[in-house]
């Protein structure tokens, strides 16, 4: 790989850097999944081969378990799922998603190899498995999945040493990356691409990783594997610098993102923002009125009473109860609003919550006003090119939209693509929407500094077509993108 290569980073083990200069938008690198698999959750209702969500879905009619869009998926995924699907026969069912992609795993490895291309930089024999930090319970729950695994594997396939299958189980347990849909807005499947084990972590990152289905047409390798991962860069990036990539979501407290690497991958993370606490007084403060600031007491309160009022919206948005959620919204609002600063945590999540279910209920003003609270602050506290920032920005753009507000709708929807366009790069399927998305606000708001009066007719029509509809049922749709690897509940 001529952008980078491997070395030892200082404190973390094995890194990657770059052997050249990169700036924000570039590819730095791209690799297909070695194996993937959809959740248990969602086996009926995404399709097994490219991992679309779609309505009406066919099942293979030998095991009765994987399901695909057509014949063309179908064939398309035969070559990953026909082992595992006269094992599923045999077994009776199927095991659980990370027996399968273990076992989908092992199966192309004993194939293939340990290095199926020459991109690949690493093999898995090489990757941590961490599992003599794991705790107790989590053994517990492994060891589990790896009894079930040997049941489940079938005897005239190649057989492993135990210790071997284990190994594979840990490096899936703490590299295994979320697979989203081809919008990338609902978390679909869990997929290993090895390159990306390789990328460190750093709270303020230098990259960012964005999964692209996008259309290879040219289907010429066995397997054509259309999940699809591309390192991005997110700034200039200079000769010999570590690549790296954020873990965990940057709107946490750099105590509790700590602790959520330490649980989940196993290190203490040292990284600038951590070792100074940087922003994280902007996270809890309070709001100043008129050179008043309140008190720090006043603040723990509103702060302690936020956090309990976010569980019961999270109950109230499960059992799908919209309106008790804006209700509780609204008391937080009145009782916290003038104590918290926009930049606190608790309350940028409060904007976020209510912003989604008013636009799902159809209050596009307020949607429209709380997305903008939730976006101005999410400038004062993010990378400029981060992922959430521009998907937050694009939700607030299509808010305005939708409530007749075309000067800051058109302003957001373009300030969401210059985002996204670093990020998500112009290929993607969002940024691609994005694009028709500006020119469409753009037209708009031209014709409404002409006439008003024909632009307000006009976007009634467009309204009742909906075009832009956004109208998804509000289900935290954006966490995919703020935790890359996939973790058990
Ligand atoms: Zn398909
Ligand atoms: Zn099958
Ligand atoms: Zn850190």
């Amino acid at each position: 790989m001529e952008n980078m290569a491997i070395f030892d980073s200082p404190g973390k083990g094995r890194g990657l850097k770059a052997t050249k200069e990169f700036w924000a938008g570039d590819v730095i690198f791209s690799e297909p999944s070695l194996a993937a698999v959809v959740f248990d959750s969602l086996a009926e209702r995404i399709c097994h081969s490219c991992f679309r969500s779609q309505p009406k879905l066919q099942r293979c009619g030998q095991c009765k378990f994987a399901h695909y869009c057509d014949r063309t998926c179908q064939r398309a995924g035969w070559a990953e799922h026909k082992q595992e699907c006269s094992a599923i026969k045999a077994f009776g069912k199927a095991p659980n998603e990370s027996i399968r992609l273990v076992a989908r795993l092992l199966w192309r490895l004993d194939k293939e190899g340990s290095v199926v291309s020459d991109m690949q930089l690493t093999t898995l024999d090489e990757l941590e498995d961490h599992i003599q930090d794991m705790e107790e319970d989590d053994l517990k729950d492994f060891k589990v999945d790896i009894h079930n695994f040997v049941d489940y594997w079938p005897r005239s396939s190649k057989q492993h040493r135990i210790e071997e299958v284990s190994h594979i189980f840990g490096v899936v347990n703490c590299n295994g990356f979320t697979v989203s849909d081809q919008r990338g807005l609902q978390a679909v499947g869990v997929g290993l691409f090895p390159n990306l084990c390789l990328v460190n972590h750093d709270c303020w990152p230098n990259c960012t990783v964005i999964l692209n289905h996008g259309n290879q047409s040219a289907v010429n390798t066995l397997y054509h594997s259309q999940q699809r991962i591309e390192l991005r860069s997110l700034g200039k990036i200079e000769e010999g610098e570590e690549l790296t990539v954020s873990y965990v979501d940057y709107l946490n407290l750099s105590e509790e993102r700590q602790r959520l690497l330490k649980t989940q991958y196993f290190f203490d993370c040292t990284c600038e923002h951590c070792r100074d606490k940087i922003k994280d007084d902007l996270k809890l403060a309070g709001r100043e009125v008129d050179g008043v600031k309140p008190s720090p007491e006043q603040v723990k309160e509103a702060t302690d009473y936020l956090f309990e009022m976010l569980e019961k919206i999270e109950k109230a948005r499960i059992r799908a109860d919209y309106h008790e959620v804006v209700k509780i919204c609204r008391d937080s609002i009145t009782k916290t609003e003038p104590v918290l600063a926009d930049t606190h945590i608790y309350l940028l999540r409060l904007w976020s919550t209510l912003s989604e279910v008013q636009a799902y209920l159809q209050y596009f003003e307020d949607a429209a006003e709380y997305a903008r609270k939730m976006v101005d602050g999410y400038v004062k506290l993010y990378h400029p090119n981060n992922a959430a920032l521009g998907m937050a920005a694009m939700r607030a753009g299509v808010n305005h939209w939708q409530a007749g507000l075309i000067e800051i709708g058109h302003a957001m929807v373009c300030k969401a693509y210059a985002i996204l366009m670093v990020s998500h790069g112009p290929t993607h399927p969002i940024t691609k929407d994005l694009e028709a998305m500006r020119m469409q606000t753009e037209m708009e708001l031209r014709m409404f500094k002409q006439n008003e009066y024909v632009y307000h007719s006009m976007r009634d029509a467009a309204l009742k077509n909906k075009p832009m509809t956004m109208l998804h049922e509000p289900k935290g749709v954006e966490e995919g993108i703020k935790n890359l690897f996939h973790r058990k509940k």
